[in-house]
């Protein structure tokens, strides 16, 4: 496994590679970045790996400062789920540069937390860009857990005609139903009980949803079932059809919860 820190390095070292795979993370490393590395490791020959937290998608500095970093941790699993190429690079290799495309913000990225985390998509889909840039992969692994991330740098792909294949990866789960997040670190285990027992509501709900005839719901009395589980913020509940990310949606048509809520200071997502 080969760790690059400068751009510089990394570029020429791939520049012979043909059909690179690409998994972006921000560390912390768990099950589901597990899943993404080893499904690209399946279907490609040479699969890189990049850790980096960046600042530009946070919106205080107290989150981005209590972000658990873990890299020794981090390498160790990545040396073991035999990665090609490491990627850590600082904050200037990555934005000392102009890069060749602009960052596209389709409209959706003011819905869901684009509504609550001003600004925190322009800086994903900065980052990404500029990933995007210097790796040149032939795909890109990313998690639906971060619905409305994948549906954006899908996207901007698009808009600015980079060739990339997007390879949309399915939510990794605890046993107890909760999606696989490094932001579960600092939860406290009464803290991850509430939050697996929202999971799981959610997940009835949709099904209950599924089974009527005529579609109906009420946000409202979703929001209330989830607080009387002991949330006290949501940012959001919402149902959108997953293919054109509208409201419009039978029963039949293919849709997802989406929700956003906080434990404490700790605020989580996941769509079902
Ligand atoms: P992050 O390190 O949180 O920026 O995530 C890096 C990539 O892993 C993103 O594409 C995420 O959507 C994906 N990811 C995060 N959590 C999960 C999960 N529980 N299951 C599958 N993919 C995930």
């Amino acid at each position: 496994m080969k760790i690059f820190k400068h751009k510089i390095n990394l570029i020429n070292h791939l520049v012979s590679i043909k059909k690179l795979s690409f998994v972006p993370t921000m560390g912390g490393l768990h099950e589901g970045h597990k899943y993404l590395i080893k499904k690209a490791k399946k279907k490609s020959s040479e699969v890189i790996v990049s850790i980096f937290i960046n600042p530009k998608q946070f919106n205080s500095k107290k989150d981005y400062s209590t972000y658990p970093r873990s890299i020794k941790k981090d390498l160790a699993i990545l040396k073991k789920l035999n990665v090609d190429f490491v990627y850590l690079p600082n904050y200037y290799d990555i934005f000392s540069f102009k890069p060749k495309n602009k960052v596209y913000l389709d409209k959706f990225a003011g819905k869901l937390c684009g509504k609550f985390r001003r600004n925190h998509f322009e800086g994903v889909i900065n980052v990404i860009n500029r990933f995007l840039e210097i790796i040149k992969p032939h795909s890109i692994y990313l998690g639906r857990k971060d619905f409305q991330q994948l549906y954006l740098i899908k996207r901007h792909t698009q808009k600015n005609n980079i060739k990339v294949k997007i390879i949309s990866c399915k939510t990794i789960r605890e046993k107890n139903g909760l999606p696989c997040s490094t932001r579960n670190h600092n939860l406290t285990i009464f803290q991850k009980n509430i939050a697996s027992k929202v999971c799981k509501l959610i997940k009835k709900i949709k099904k209950n949803i599924k089974k009527q005839k005529k579609y109906e719901f009420s946000v409202k009395k979703i929001k209330m079932e989830i607080m009387q589980l002991g949330i006290k913020k949501i940012d959001y509940v919402d149902l959108l059809n997953i293919h054109n990310m509208t409201k419009t949606i039978s029963t039949k048509a293919n849709f997802n919860i989406f929700i956003a809520f906080y434990l404490g200071k700790i605020r989580l997502i996941d769509n079902l």
